[in-house]
């Protein structure tokens, strides 16, 4: 039977004979006729399998039972099992023990990095640099796929307008249109053109999952339509259309059924309305969860449900294995629908080339020379470099000088190795990352002291069952403010510490956690020459240390090479260019605060008026500390010159928007030009802003450089009344700058 599927087997002749067959639908199919009703239930479940292959043997309770589904063939495929040792080991199972051999694809969160740790995905965001955005996930893919991994559970594309959610450090922030750019960045990257060196990738949670009440993670979720379709549901688009092969469903609930057993959103508007025919994967347990929600009555309710709304495969809840059978032969779920899911089960694992060899990703050798390589801290360094925001230098404190200084670098994460990693480094190695202090120590010129000061927090921190409380030891204070006093400038490195965010890491307040503030304050008196490094995975509250400290620069969790990304900032080697790619409040109750809100029928648009009745809070302004798509850069960039080729365009035509951009320094550098339009009536309202694009332009010191954007029909359309996407006639305004406090303005008219 092997032979009839196009495994690889010893029979050479009719392998090559069954992979010739160029028609994908073709040999699916000849693989599903031969398929027993089990079989392709098989298919349709996934298992954990940590610890079936690295823990203890005997291996005895749901250990043995797996390894027992295993061989009947009853897994489609595996999760978080890595290394080719192990994979090859169960793959083996699969292709050799079972009756029809069907390979196994394995999956795992290859989310920032597999051994090679690169930013988190949203440093990488602020970057606004696609192409290094798709090569860091080409270099992800490369390594993960070297050590046995066919799949990656990412791109997470959420719109996260919320901080206080741990998952924001996953995704690209808060605009539809900048996250679109770049999930079909990541796809490409992760997925290249599926061969060995490149994973299959999972865009996920579908959908809504981000707009949890209160930032609380897999709490409630209660969105629009409206908000639905033209806010979260894009960059799952761009993603679908970029070609992804598989998407995940989502925790949780959308108009009060959860997104597993929503068939609105799998059926109606992935597989239907988009025509998406990869598979979709349900999130970890979340079949089961169902049952929580209150939404199924027992796991078989589960199972038939899932099924039914779209959903292909099951991840650790066992609801097909043990269910489906008995739905199908009841008449509750259709043959169909299981053929149809199996189809596209299949479909990837033929795309992927497993069927041609189901050990193409299992080289030994290729493993122990591609993991760590040379090119790959290259690139993620590369990456971090540009994942830099600079958000404040006054008196222009940075960049250092190289020579003659006494540099007092101070605080928790200044010499930490494993923060910078931040939260899903699976396989990234505690104490693995560069840390500031040994970036900084690379340089020779200045006299460095260090002295921690104090720690973020204390407790275990053990991925998964870490137990973290703020510390609030200061005894490590004096020591740090000794060294303050007797240096000329102090490098401050503070923030959250790696698993501090991520999942199931909410923070119902976002401000630097602990004493660290405390003790930037005790520093501040002593030596006011304060660069303070941020490495945190969200948006933090900063007041104190933008009304105060003259230079702060974001650094997020940078990865591996963290430490000399930032150190070859803070010393000029490179120019930072990294833009917010979301907003920072100013108080946790603005969250959730995104720049492209509505406007609200009260006067004022916002800004304050005399009556106290326009929607404003009594103790605090509307505005953000620093807005979406604001970051400086060691360049000054000037902008003049807005210009419109015509006033206005219809259906078939188009408009340029032009602008001078002058880079008004001596320093040679990058600035993320951007362009935002606001449809000023529609039919249903419209947002003040969007970003609608955006270019990374490189600008010698004293160049002029223009840059044209072009608008058409599909940069205007939007989720309308009617329920489509469609452009409306209309006057738009059109907004230029460098962040999304844009400094110039014009408008033109959309004719039908
Ligand atoms: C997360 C997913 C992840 C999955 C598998 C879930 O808890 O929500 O994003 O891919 O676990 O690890």
């Amino acid at each position: 039977l092997a032979f009839a599927l196009g495994c690889a087997t010893t029979n050479t002749t009719k392998t090559v004979e069954v992979s010739q067959q160029s028609d994908t639908d073709r040999r699916v199919d000849s693989v599903l006729n031969l398929m027993t009703l089990q079989e392709k239930i098989g298919q349709m479940n996934q298992y954990n399998g940590f610890w079936e292959v690295t823990g203890p043997a005997p291996r005895g309770g749901a250990a043995a039972m797996k390894y027992d589904q295993l061989k009947k063939g009853m897994v489609g495929s595996m999760l978080n099992v890595y290394g080719t040792k192990d994979v090859r080991a169960l793959q083996k199972i699969a292709v050799e023990e079972t009756r029809l051999g069907i390979p196994v694809i394995f999956g795992l969160d290859v989310i920032h990095g597999y051994k090679t740790i690169s930013p988190i995905p949203l440093a990488e965001a602020a970057s606004w640099d696609m192409e290094a955005i798709q090569k860091s996930a080409e270099i992800a893919a490369a390594e993960a796929a070297a050590a046995g991994i066919n799949w990656t559970f990412a791109p997470m594309v959420d719109v996260s307008r919320d901080a206080r959610w741990g998952r924001v450090m996953e995704g690209a922030g808060e605009d539809p249109y900048f996250n679109s750019r770049v999930a079909e960045a990541r796809v490409k990257g992760f997925q290249g053109n599926l061969d060995e060196f490149h994973l299959a990738a999972c865009v996920k949670h579908f959908a809504g999952y981000a707009f949890a009440e209160a930032g609380r993670d897999y709490n409630t979720v209660d969105i629009s339509d409206n908000t639905l379709h033209n806010i979260i549901l894009p960059p799952f688009k761009a993603a679908s259309d970029a070609g992804a092969l598989t998407f995940m469903n989502s925790f949780n609930e959308l108009e009060g059924i959860p997104a597993t057993g929503n068939a609105y959103l799998q059926k109606e508007i992935l597989k239907g309305d988009w025509g998406f025919k990869g598979f979709i994967v349900t999130d970890w347990g979340s079949m089961g969860e169902m049952i929580t929600h209150g939404y199924a009555a027992n796991l078989k309710d589960a199972a038939m449900k899932a099924a039914n709304a779209g959903n292909d495969m099951d991840m650790e809840s066992e609801g097909y294995v043990k269910h489906l059978e008995a739905l199908v032969k009841e008449g509750k779920v259709s043959e169909e629908r299981i053929n149809d899911a199996v189809r596209r089960i299949l479909r990837v694992k033929f795309m992927m080339g497993l069927f041609d060899d189901p050990y193409k990703y299992c080289d030994e050798q290729r493993e122990k020379t591609t993991i760590g390589k040379k090119e790959f801290h290259d690139g993620v360094l590369d990456m971090a470099k540009k994942s830099i925001v600079l958000l404040k230098n006054n008196n222009n404190l940075l960049p250092l000088k190289k020579e003659g200084q006494k540099i007092a670098v101070i605080g928790a994460l200044a010499n930490d190795k494993t923060s910078p990693l931040g939260n899903w480094r699976i396989n990234g190695d505690d104490g693995t990352a560069v840390s500031v202090l040994e970036g900084l120590q690379h340089y020779k010129g200045n006299t460095i002291t260090y002295a921690k000061g104090a720690d973020v927090v204390v407790g275990t921190t053990t991925f998964g069952t870490e137990v973290h409380i703020n510390t609030t030891d200061k005894s490590g204070f004096n020591e740090a403010v000794q060294a303050a006093k007797a240096a000329d400038i102090v490098v401050m490195v503070i923030g959250e510490y790696g698993l501090q965010t991520g999942e199931g890491r909410s923070r119902s307040k976002i401000d630097i956690p602990g004493v660290q503030e405390e003790l930037l304050k005790a520093v501040f008196e002593v030596n006011k020459n304060v660069v303070v490094v941020l490495n945190n995975g969200r948006p933090l509250i900063l007041n104190w240390e933008a009304e105060n400290v003259p230079a702060i620069v974001e650094a997020w969790h940078l990865g591996t090479e963290s430490g000399n990304a930032i150190a070859q900032v803070l010393y000029g080697d490179y120019n930072p260019s990294g833009k917010l790619p979301m907003s920072f409040p100013k108080a946790v109750g603005q969250l959730p605060i995104y720049y492209n809100h509505k406007n609200t029928g009260r006067p004022g648009n916002g800004q304050p008026t005399e009556s106290v009745f326009w929607s404003h809070y009594g103790d605090i302004d509307n505005a953000p500390l620093y807005p979406f798509g604001y970051g400086l850069s060691y360049s000054s960039f000037a902008y003049s010159n807005l210009t419109l080729s015509s006033n206005s365009f219809n259906k078939n035509g188009q408009i340029t928007v032009s602008v001078d951009v002058k880079n008004t320094s001596n320093r040679d550098g990058k600035e993320v030009v951007q362009l935002y339009l606001r449809d000023m009536v529609g039919s249903v309202t419209r947002p003040v802003k969007e970003l609608k694009g955006f270019e990374l332009a490189e600008i010698k010191a004293g160049e002029t450089k223009t840059i044209t954007f072009t608008i058409s029909e599909k940069d205007i359309a939007f989720y309308t009344a009617n329920k489509i996407w469609e452009a409306e006639p209309g006057e738009f305004d059109v907004f230029v700058g460098g962040s999304s406090q844009t400094v110039l303005e014009s408008s033109f008219t959309y004719t039908n």
